[in-house]
């Protein structure tokens, strides 16, 4: 057989998706993957019936159906306190992985740097790959998971062409300050570099913790390129309905890559979520409240069992560490927990730059029942320590 793209030897397939195929082998409660098991807001379910009678069943717009785009840029505007024009500085994705593979691609040459936060969510390694870059890692050290000010000038240093920032971040749930993004975007601007965004978990964080848009900040918004999604908001993961808010540049730009590698986000999903993006206010409060309810109960029940983890600032992911239990290799660690303790979790390495092996994250979008569960069988991790 002929060679393969020597590109595709520089990172494995998603290791958080292989998780939910072990956790669908071994019948194990799936708290690796991020999704949720309950159900959408109904009028997004509504939506969706009358969408099957009425359509559109055929494209749209391929950067964007024009009343999903109207609609996405007048709640993102109130959110975000900037001017958002629908035609001008929105591109529709299948989902904010498409999103950020847009970015990277319209923003980087091959060769080009790109700083990546570690850990991370493993798509920005493929991302940056695939776009023809090279990362530079720069580390978020635990407990808060805060970076050092003159190592991420010393990655500026090197002249990169983006920075990639997860926030809330995935997977240590840390929510970045004000006065943090303020540094990130002077360093931006000093060195002439675009800041990609993933802001997935925008609607998701905890008291006292605030979300800042870093577009919103003074100067920002030209070398900004805010990408986030509609599945966590309004737990619809599988709609693969994405986007990213930019300069009329940079969409421009973004949605030629889009138009090649996609055509366009589903247009009879794009249609029924405009009921979610209609929300008002208070779905937000709830949505929110419901998350800090399932965090509580969640992590009250780690200290029950004594387990130790990073309380997460945001986003529904929780890092443990599994130091104790005596595993030189979190992998393993992992598939014994799905097989023999029925909870699926995931390898921190797949996180992480380097080797870090002590740690498993779990997720907690889960219904109340299934967390309760999820806990009870986690006891047992007491017998092995
Ligand atoms: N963000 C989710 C996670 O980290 C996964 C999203 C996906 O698989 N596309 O688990």
């Amino acid at each position: 057989m002929p060679k393969l793209s020597n590109r595709l030897d520089w990172f494995s397939e998603s290791v958080i998706r292989k998780m939910t195929r072990i956790a669908n082998k071994y019948g194990s409660i799936n708290l690796s993957q991020g999704f949720p098991d309950f159900d959408p807001p109904k009028a997004i379910l509504e939506g969706l019936k009358e969408v099957a009678n009425k359509g559109p069943h055929q494209y749209s717009v391929t950067w964007g159906a024009q009343n999903f785009r109207e609609k996405l840029a007048l709640k993102q505007e109130k959110f975000m306190g900037i001017h958002i024009n629908p035609d001008e500085n929105v591109l529709v994705t299948c989902g904010s992985t498409e999103a950020m593979m847009c970015a990277m691609m319209s923003v980087c040459n091959p060769g080009d740097k790109v700083i990546v936060f570690s850990p991370f969510y493993e798509n920005y390694t493929a991302d940056t790959i695939l776009s023809g870059a090279e990362p530079i890692y720069v580390e978020l050290k635990p407990p808060a998971f805060n970076f050092d000010k003159e190592e991420l000038r010393s990655a500026f240093k090197q002249n990169p062409k983006a920075l990639i920032l997860c926030n809330p971040s995935n997977p240590t749930g840390k929510v970045f300050t004000k006065e943090e993004l303020l540094y990130i975007g002077s360093l931006a601007k000093e060195y002439d570099t675009f800041v990609i965004t993933d802001e997935v978990y925008e609607h998701i964080i905890f008291k006292p913790y605030k979300h800042t848009y870093l577009a919103a900040l003074e100067g920002m918004f030209e070398r900004t390129i805010s990408c986030s999604s509609l599945s966590k908001t309004y737990s619809i993961t599988g709609w693969r309905l994405g986007y990213i808010i930019a300069s009329k540049e940079v969409i421009e730009n973004c949605k030629k890559v889009h138009d090649f590698l996609t055509v366009g986000a589903a247009s009879p999903l794009q249609e029924a979520a405009i009921k979610g993006l209609e929300f008002r206010d208070e779905y937000y409060e709830e949505l929110n409240n419901t998350y800090e309810k399932k965090r509580k109960l969640f992590l009250d029940g780690l200290d029950e069992i004594g387990l130790k983890y990073y309380e997460p600032q945001g986003a529904y992911y929780v890092m443990v560490d599994i130091s104790e239990f005596g595993y030189d290799d979190d992998y393993k660690f992992c598939e014994w927990l799905a097989q023999e303790i029925g909870v699926a979790a995931v390898p921190g390495s797949s996180f992480f730059r380097g080797n870090v092996s002590n740690y498993i994250r779990f997720h907690f979008a889960k219904k109340e029942e299934t967390l309760k569960e999820a806990l009870k069988r986690l006891e047992k991790l007491k017998e092995y320590r």
